[in-house]
């Protein structure tokens, strides 16, 4: 069976017992302040569980992309050494909001793996919770029962808590799970040793295929368990393990799932797969990274230096330093598997097929880059390694390093596997230490010290009445008080709310709570959506004692949202343009859209012209000035949205139904969360700001509208009538500038000469001055030139054309003393003199100061009347 069809049937199996199946969410995760990447099949649902908004059916199937290299879930350091952990996965999933449970979806597991997939029933394992007296859980007496009709006792296996109990955090829903396990050995060792005694002992032929976790207790933040009334069904299988086992594989790379590439390298390298262990290494981890990094790419994570696009940056660098090291490809070879992967996943996951070319000029450039620095950063950590040694310790200071990573590039985790190849470890605190002040790159757990949610009524439904209301009566359905960097603040939901949630780019409402009863209102700073709930920030600790209150006017401050709105309709109108103008390769790659502008990121190869600028900007203006009217669809579903040509917009979690927002059917119709116009007339101007590069073959405009963009305009006119004024109104104001222009540098160029010339006569007619004789000539003057360096060089050239000659010149230049002392060379040498000694005793005598060298020196000070001073004090040294 390939691996597209046990996808397909595995899908197939859970529509047949009535489940609704749904696309996987992007493997970036968004929206979740805990989560940089979704790492299980279930945290697109997490909301559902938590009991915000309500799941489209209450039975649900798919297959979700995980990654799990950060985090509660990281098994990076595994992939590649064992044949059963990737860093993306895919999570085969079915879920029950509230509906079927344990007897179901134990049966139904059995059914699918023995009856569907055949899988042998004298290689499965399953294992239940055996209780935790501590911690007050029971064993699990009811999966125990319903297993042990299936499969008999002799095939459970008793599991604690840190196997068998799964909690979504701190607090929150949990409960007990159930895996199932599967023999992969060949029967001469089964016989040898029995399957049972294998199960989680890490043996690569022994693994966990499927986990049941069954959410039937909630945790409070004091650390006890109630009962959930609802309860619900979570599952995940892997995908990659169960191909291994239906295909007969003894490891996830030999299926059909990773041979496509591993076969792509060992031909590029001309070294077989199965030769060599490190060989067979890195062809595992490349084939493994690759799939992470493009589906991260293509879910619209770029690599870059922070959060999320650095953990894709240091998969890239891991593998490109296996095939570095041990393929021997020393130039750009990832991107060569892109074609592959959009191919083996299409009709799976389309968005990589979609963006193929993107996603491997993205790739390539990075691996151009790490290249550049990875041979010179590889010798210098084997010196470094070797010094080390020499010294009698295995352990890299966190200054070497941080020097590898800083100058070279290599992900510290990069450092630390090169070095445990050589038996050797890192100082990692160390490192910490040296980076410290850095870079913050770890996302902060904005609820790190949250009370618990103060629950005042139960909701079902949380709903944004935004679109159509600015001001809305309701209630508070709960609040929380928290701690983060800013201080104290207080986190609101409320029943419904017309305050908008920063999402798709928008950024989200500020305005007032009012609260009708006391006739108080509290200042709302800020909305984020926090998985699927609408939460309002607010510092005013108030709300404590006025949330009991049973009506609240929520407004929202009207004037920025209009100007966001603008804003917003704007960078639709624009995306269209970009696409007419520049190319159907045109998406969109990231969007800001606040009061005071738009800016938009997307893929482009080159910089776009200042002549498209224009044709953009006319464009959008010519469609604000049609004055077309906004057609808002909601709950379109999506499918339909797809038939009307909507583009998505990247990153986004859609549900199964959609809004979609047009203006004109033939130009703009996207998906989008956003608010809008009610027709583009009200944007009225449009008025890009800049263009510029944010990341390979992505560009960046930032645009105005409306107010900003006549204030803007404003200003600039007002620019040219001061300029035209200061003119003197001249006929054409661009001729009279360039005129004006021309003229001054010629005036410059003639003032020069005049300059060179004077000084070429004042020069002559100092050499006349000069005094003494022999062994000592001195020339000691006031002179008059505009310019301290002019003073400095006929000093310097004087005493260059003379031997022996002490040459103090001094000048009052704009009000101020300049003194210039040089001293020929010889004389420096036979009288042991200092110009630089002598100039400052002599700027004294003008409140300066100043130095240099033995042989010239110069000062300035801010007391020309100093100047007689200077020179009868440097005649009497003389
Ligand atoms: P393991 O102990 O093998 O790491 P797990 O307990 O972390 O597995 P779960 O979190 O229960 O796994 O995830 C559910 C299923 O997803 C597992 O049964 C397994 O089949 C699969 N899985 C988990 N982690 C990975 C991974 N890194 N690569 C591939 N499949 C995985
Ligand atoms: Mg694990």
């Amino acid at each position: 069976m390939t691996s597209t069809e046990i996808r397909q049937q595995f899908l197939a199996f859970f529509q047949s017992k009535g489940h609704l199946i749904v696309p996987s969410a992007p493997l970036v995760a968004k929206n979740d302040p805990t989560l940089l990447f979704n790492n299980s099949g279930m945290a697109q649902f997490k909301d559902f569980f938590l009991g915000n908004g309500t799941p489209p059916s209450k039975r649900i199937a798919d297959t979700q992309k995980c990654l799990r290299v950060s985090g509660k879930h990281n098994d990076l350091e595994d992939v590649g050494f064992d044949t059963y952990h990737h860093t993306m996965f895919e999570m085969l999933g079915n879920w029950s909001f509230g509906d079927y449970f344990k007897k179901e979806a134990l049966a139904w597991s059995w059914e699918l793996l023995t009856e569907v997939y055949k899988l042998p029933k004298e290689r499965i394992y399953v294992s239940v919770f055996e209780g935790d007296a501590k911690d007050g859980v029971p064993f699990d007496q009811e999966a125990f029962d319903i297993w042990k009709a299936i499969v008999g006792e002799e095939r459970i296996i008793l599991g604690n808590k840190k196997d068998n109990f799964w909690e979504m955090g701190e607090t929150g829903p949990c409960g007990p799970c159930s895996e199932i396990h599967i023999d992969l050995r060949n029967q001469d060792e089964v016989d040898r040793i029995p399957g049972k005694s294998l199960v989680n002992a890490d043996h690569p032929q022994v693994v966990e295929i499927w986990n049941n976790v069954f959410m039937q207790f909630e945790r409070m933040a004091d650390g006890s368990l109630v009962s959930l009334p609802s309860k619900h069904v979570d599952t995940g299988m892997g995908f990659e393990r169960l191909c291994m086992a239906i295909q007969g594989k003894q490891s996830n790379y030999d299926t059909d799932v990773f041979q496509g590439s591993i076969q792509h390298l060992a031909k590029k390298s001309g070294i077989a797969y199965g030769q060599d262990q490190w060989t067979d290494i890195a062809m595992r981890v490349i084939a493994d990274h690759i799939r992470a990094i493009a589906f991260s790419i293509s879910d619209g994570q770029l690599p870059s230096n922070a959060k999320a696009g650095y953990v894709i940056r240091r998969i890239l660098r891991r593998a490109v330093r296996y095939g570095y090291t041990y393929l021997g490809f020393k130039e750009p070879f990832m991107h060569e598997l892109i074609p592959l992967l959009a191919q083996q996943f299409s009709g799976v996951f389309d968005e990589l097929i979609s963006q193929e070319a993107f996603v491997a000029k993205v790739i390539y450039e990075e691996e151009v880059s790490f290249l550049r620095t990875l041979s010179t950063g590889l010798v210098r950590l084997d010196k470094l390694m070797e010094e080390t040694q020499a010294q009698g310790t295995q352990i890299l200071t966190g200054e070497d390093v941080f020097e590898l990573n800083d100058t070279y590039g290599f992900p510290v985790d990069l450092t630390a596997l090169i070095a445990r190849e050589k038996g050797m470890d890192i100082d990692e605190p160390g490192f910490q230490q040296a980076l410290n002040a850095q870079k913050n790159r770890s996302r902060k757990d904005a609820g790190a010290s949250a009370e618990d949610w103060v629950n005042l009524f139960d909701s079902d439904e949380i709903s944004f009445v935004g679109y159509d209301h600015t001001t809305w009566t309701t209630r508070v359905v709960k609040y929380q008080k928290v701690q983060n960097k800013a201080g104290i603040q207080y986190k609101i939901v409320l029943e419904s709310t017309p305050f908008y949630a920063e999402s798709g780019g928008q950024v989200g409402d500020s305005g007032f709570l009012y609260f009708k009863k006391s006739g108080k209102r509290i200042a709302i700073s800020d909305t984020k959506k926090e998985n699927d709930l609408i939460v309002h920030w607010t510092t005013d600790s108030s709300i404590e004692e006025l949330a009991q209150e049973e009506e609240v006017v929520a407004q929202i401050d009207e004037s920025r949202r209009n100007a966001i709105t603008s804003h917003h309709s704007s960078t639709h109108l624009m995306q269209a343009a970009l696409q007419q103008i520049l190319g159907k390769h045109v998406a969109q790659k990231g969007s800001l859209v606040n009061e005071q502008l738009l800016r938009f990121d997307f893929s482009h190869f080159q910089k776009v012209t200042d002549e498209e600028l224009k044709q953009i900007e006319d464009m959008v203006n010519a469609k604000i000035a049609a004055n077309i009217p906004l057609v808002e669809e909601r709950n379109v579903p999506i499918s339909q949205a797809k038939d009307k040509g909507a583009m998505a917009l990247f990153g986004e979690k859609y549900g199964d139904f959609v809004r979609v927002i047009t203006f004109d059917p033939t130009y703009s119709v996207e998906l989008c969360g956003g608010t809008h116009v009610k027709s583009t007339g009200e944007i009225a101007l449009f008025k890009i700001l800049s263009e510029s590069s944010v990341a390979t073959g992505v560009r960046r405009i930032e645009a105005v509208t409306s107010q900003k963009a006549f204030d803007l305009l404003n200003q600039q006119a007002n620019q040219l009538e001061q300029i035209n004024e200061l003119l003197k109104a001249p006929k054409d104001i661009i001729k009279a500038v360039a005129s004006l222009i021309e003229q001054n540098s010629s005036l410059q160029k003639t003032i020069a000469q005049y300059q060179a010339n004077e000084i070429k006569l004042l020069k002559a007619e100092l050499t006349q001055q000069i005094l003494g004789k022999g062994e000592l000539l001195y020339l000691i003057q006031q002179v008059a030139v505009p310019q301290a360096d002019a003073l400095k060089n006929l000093a310097f050239d004087l005493s260059n054309e003379h031997q022996n000659l002490f040459c103090l010149l001094v000048a009052e230049i704009d009000g101020k003393a300049s003194l210039a002392l040089a001293i020929s060379k010889e004389l420096v040498a036979s009288k042991s003199l200092d110009a630089g000694k002598i100039i400052r005793d002599l700027a004294k005598e003008v409140q300066g100061g100043g130095g240099g060298q033995a042989f010239l020196a110069t000062a300035g000070g801010q007391n020309p009347q100093g100047i007689p001073q200077v020179i009868k004090l440097a005649q009497q040294f003389i």
